[in-house]
């Protein structure tokens, strides 16, 4: 059986790659990797939906196990994607979607160079942090921690297969949608149409 693409998507903390995506995953058929962390809770989030939240014990020790695909620390806390479900549903021929940040993103890239990466950027960096006061999720510190995060990570946007801006949130989703959609298309994904084809 043929196996599914994996795309990556990063973008810095506030840019709205999480609003794109859910408009995305609405019509996809692509399994969205949920990712184990040791940071805290948002209001709102749910343990096993938005995150697996776990200790840094917990994290260290699956570590230890090899249990991740990839993992980084960001903003002092660690984030990973479990090795397993990501995996099992390649295997299986479905796409699979990763949201990580940028180191985890170029770790995914050695080992799987076949790999979809896509890059979500904020119309600029006054226009991040006036998003992430407007979330009001975090403190002023965290907010600044993470503005000057997101300028280390959009440094590393050019290594991405595609850069999407997010300024218009209908035309970035059209354009993520658009990707996916050509994506698909590529010959290396069509080998079981191009039989059909011959057979007919
Ligand atoms: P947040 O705390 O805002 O949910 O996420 C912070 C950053 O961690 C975001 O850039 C997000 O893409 C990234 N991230 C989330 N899950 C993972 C993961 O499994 N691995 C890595 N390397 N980064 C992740």
């Amino acid at each position: 059986m043929k196996r599914g693409t994996l795309f990556v998507i990063s973008g810095p903390s506030g840019c709205g790659k999480g609003t794109i995506l859910q408009e995305v995953m609405r019509d996809a058929d692509v399994y969205f990797s949920v990712s184990a962390t040791t940071r805290q809770m948002r209001p709102g989030e749910v343990d096993g939906v938005n995150y697996r939240f776990m200790t840094n014990e917990a994290f260290e020790s699956l570590i230890e196990q090899d249990g991740f695909l990839e993992y980084a620390g960001y903003c002092d806390h660690y984030y990973g994607t479990p090795r397993q479900p990501v995996e099992e549903h390649l295997a299986a021929g479905q796409n699979v979607l990763l949201e990580i940040e940028v180191v985890g993103a170029a770790k995914i890239r050695e080992k799987c160079p076949e790999a979809v990466f896509l890059f979500i950027m904020p119309p600029s960096l006054s226009e991040l942090e006036r998003r992430l006061h407007k979330r009001a999720t975090e403190p002023e510190d965290i907010v600044q921690q993470r503005v000057a995060q997101a300028a280390r990570e959009i440094s590393c946007a050019k290594a991405y297969d595609y850069i999407v801006v997010n300024g218009e949130l209908s035309e970035a989703v059209a354009e993520v949608e658009a990707i996916l959609r050509a994506e698909s298309c590529r010959g290396i994904n069509k080998e079981e149409l191009i039989r059909e084809v011959l057979e007919k």
